[in-house]
């Protein structure tokens, strides 16, 4: 995924971490939360297969590192997080940087977005328990929800909506993510 190379990691990276940016590997972030490894956010960002201009919901906006790069793949992208603290510091790192994301929210992402809906893409940054019922009632006919499912390693798993009632469902392997909670904090 070409939008990888366009986004230089390490503005992302906590201070003192700066020098790990270009290593392949998930690293600490405020609020015991971690910015995701490159690897993986380039895998999830092609399973949601979108094109320029599509609307994509991210559900963890963690660093901004991943809502980065889903910029850079000229996408309008609206990112939630939960967690006040890291809420807070990204939303003030996007300003400084200028990227603009269509919008960025305080809240549960397992709510989603409904004003906002229907996405073309869903892609969650967090390990989640089972599949939020409501995120896959945002999709549009057609888009598709990347989520990793599981508790301690979860499978990552591709919903695609077939039709207003009908959903298939795809597998890619294991990964670990920090765990999807619920509600606000
Ligand atoms: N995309 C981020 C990944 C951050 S880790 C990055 O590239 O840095 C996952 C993030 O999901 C954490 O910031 C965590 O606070 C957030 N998260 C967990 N559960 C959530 C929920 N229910 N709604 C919104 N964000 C959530």
């Amino acid at each position: 995924l070409t939008a990888v190379g366009d986004v230089p990691r390490h503005l992302f990276m906590d201070r003192g971490l700066e020098a790990y940016a270009y290593v392949d590997k998930a690293y600490p972030i405020a609020a015991e939360q971690t910015i995701s490894q490159p690897y993986t956010v380039a895998f999830q960002s092609e399973l949601i297969d979108v094109k320029a201009g599509d609307k994509v919901l991210e559900i963890g906006t963690g660093s901004g590192y991943q809502t980065a790069i889903l910029k850079a793949m000229q996408l309008e992208i609206y990112t939630i997080e939960r967690q006040r603290e890291l809420f807070k510091k990204t939303q003030r790192l996007f300003t400084k940087l200028r990227l603009k994301p269509k919008k960025v929210v305080f809240g549960d992402g397992y709510l989603g977005l409904p004003e906002s809906a229907p996405f073309n893409g869903i892609v969650v940054t967090a390990g989640a328990p089972d599949v939020p019922k409501l995120l896959l009632q945002q999709l549009a006919v057609g888009g598709h929800l990347v989520i990793p499912i599981g508790k301690d390693e979860q499978i990552m798993t591709r919903f695609t909506r077939k039709s207003e009632n009908e959903f298939d469902k795809e597998t890619f392997g294991m990964f670990r993510f920090v765990p999807m909670l619920k509600d606000k904090n």
